[in-house]
């Protein structure tokens, strides 16, 4: 058989995952990408991955199996997750770990402790195992690819990684700030830097250099197939011819239209690159794909912050909400959701009605914490330093009542909302919201306090105090083209379109409306785009899948 060509078209975590695993099938690969840099908001990322029944938990002893994740996803599913999907993301998952650690310079190593996101749904793991982190690696390795490759705004020190502070360990530890050095020096990096940067040395290992500032535009299709792609380039548009396409183009959080057409409600902030605008739905839309999971996306608070502090103005509220001493408060000055739970699930929080007012009744919304707070952790968006005051764009008042008329609410009824909070905190239980009963909350929470509710309770009670507004973001959407087994793309009868695949953000979700654990969205897309790379290069992952069994 003559060797297939595999064009594909991204080079986020799904994208350089099928060029990899679509050259060992057997292809030959070629990459396009539309940003002057590689990496997508792989790059910028944590970098985690979570991936069920991985053979890293099973060396940490802690008891898996397809079965029970199986279990726990459909127990999350709201009817919303194609269960053949997420027993394919399941099946196909540790076979990928473990493939990419024998045949590339990927590897992963497990984050002991690092509970799942809903860990006391059937199923669910509250002492973690399934979250995996990317080791750091040497950029040194990467040659001129080095400099190729997104910064991360967000993760701006590249030397530290999340297994470096207290939210990656069981026992958080002074840092080591010689072994930092050490890194900066070696120029080894964490997170998303280090997963994208070994994927790209497989790549590179392979012969495969991707090209960039290059723009899908459209899929060329000949007798029911998809045959090629029209592409931008900085030396004009030009047509590659292919066996197959890959989409992993990420999501259309950056398309305002898209949105609009869409989302289940508002989002106004995503923060993953900009050149995630929806063309890889586009172009899926006009080879007639069906859609699914349009609605939905990786849901994520966020604060604007001057872009001398991030370069996007934008941050991600994750840990801050979960400390003790704040709580997040709507426009009548009520909390609404326990502060601490997954950042996703405040999609749902964020897009709640009110039907007389027919307005959303928790936007916009605040998180409130006072003097207290700032003295025991600061106030950073990359982690405060405790004691210093929070920079100067956070509104702040001597008492709740001024707090209140700055941010534009009533201040009784936000007295009233602290005194009962105040109240909660002294019983040891948040009756209204729950808040510090999942072990996410306690993880997530302060990690000198991890043993129960403590980690995330305590009283505000000490002025200043200080108010951030929260805006409804994303990491990414997650509805797109509705695949197969092998991520292949399905027409509007629910046929393989031949030539055609997606993975990662582009692709309708496996997992529904959910965030299974630390690292949900970029297992799938390093699962969806395993999985496409192997069937596109022609050859069946089967045997694959056998042989890595655990
Ligand atoms: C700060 C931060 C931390 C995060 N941490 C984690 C984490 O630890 N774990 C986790 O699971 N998730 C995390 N996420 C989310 C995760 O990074 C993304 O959901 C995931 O990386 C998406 O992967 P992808 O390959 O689908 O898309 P991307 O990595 O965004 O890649 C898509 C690529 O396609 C390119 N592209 C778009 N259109 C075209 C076109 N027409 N032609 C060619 N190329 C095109 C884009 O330029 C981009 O490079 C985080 C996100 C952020 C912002």
């Amino acid at each position: 058989m003559a060797q297939r060509h595999v064009v594909v078209l991204g080079s986020g975590g799904s994208g350089l995952t099928a060029a990899v695993a679509a050259h060992d099938s057997g292809a030959r690969v070629s990459v396009f990408e539309k940003h002057h840099q590689i990496g997508g908001t792989t790059a910028w990322s944590g970098g985690l991955v979570w991936i069920p029944n991985n053979h890293h938990e099973q060396a940490l002893g802690v008891a898996d199996s397809r079965e029970e994740a199986l279990t726990y996803l459909m127990a999350l599913s709201n009817d919303m997750i194609d269960p053949s999907l997420a027993e394919a993301f399941l099946d196909a998952g540790p076979v990928m770990v473990r493939y990419l650690e024998d045949n590339t310079p990927v590897r992963f190593r497990p984050i002991p402790g690092f509970p799942d996101y809903h860990a006391e749904h059937p199923g669910g793991k509250p002492d973690g195992g399934r979250a995996l982190d990317c080791p750091l690696y040497p950029f040194t390795e990467l040659g001129d690819w080095a400099d190729r490759i997104t910064r991360s705004p967000y993760f701006q020190d590249p030397r530290i990684s999340i297994c470096d502070t207290p939210l990656g360990q069981v026992e958080p530890r002074p840092f080591d700030f010689e072994e930092i050095a050490r890194r900066g020096e070696a120029d080894e990096r964490g997170n998303g830097q280090a997963l994208i940067g070994r994927l790209m040395r497989a790549c590179l290992e392979r012969g495969i250099e991707p090209r960039t500032s290059c723009r899908a535009l459209e899929l060329l299709t000949e007798d029911g197939r998809v045959a090629g792609v029209r592409i931008e380039t900085p030396e004009g548009e030009i047509t590659e011819r292919a066996d197959a396409v890959i989409l992993a183009t990420g999501g259309f959080e950056w398309n305002e239209d898209f949105k609009r057409a869409f989302l289940r409600g508002p989002m106004t902030h995503p923060v993953s690159i900009a050149t995630n605008t929806g063309d890889g739905l586009k172009m899926a839309m006009k080879a007639g794909a069906m859609l699914g999971n349009m609605r939905e996306a990786w849901w994520m608070p966020v604060v604007e912050v001057p872009t001398e502090e991030v370069s996007t103005g934008l941050s991600l509220v994750a840990g801050q909400r979960s400390l003790p001493r704040s709580i997040m408060v709507n426009r009548k000055a009520q909390r609404f959701v326990n502060e601490a739970t997954n950042y996703n699930a405040f999609g749902p929080a964020f897009h709640e009605q009110d039907a007389n007012a027919f307005d959303y009744r928790n936007l916009p919304c605040w998180l409130i914490f006072d003097q207290g707070y700032v003295d025991l952790y600061g106030f950073g968006m990359m982690g405060g330093v405790p004691g210093e005051p929070p920079p100067q764009w956070v509104t702040r008042a001597p008492t709740l009542a001024a707090l209140a008329e700055r941010i534009g609410v009533e201040a009784g009824a936000l007295e009233a909302t602290v005194q009962r909070w105040n109240q909660q905190v002294a019983a040891g239980r948040d009756e209204d919201f729950g808040r510090g009963e999942a072990a996410h909350d306690i993880w997530w929470g302060d990690a000198a306090r991890r043993g129960g509710p403590e980690a995330t309770l305590g009283p505000l009670d000490r002025g200043p105090y200080f108010a951030v507004e929260i805006k409804s973001g994303a990491l990414g959407t997650k509805g797109g083209p509705r695949v197969d087994q092998n991520a292949n793309v399905l027409d509007l009868d629910g046929q393989p379109i031949p030539g055609l695949y997606a993975a990662g953000n582009v692709m309708s979700s496996p997992l529904g409306m959910t965030y299974g654990g630390p690292g949900g969205t970029i297992s799938c897309a390093l699962v969806f785009g395993f999985l496409a790379g192997w069937d596109a290069g022609g050859q069946p992952l089967l045997p694959l899948r056998e042989a890595a069994a655990p």
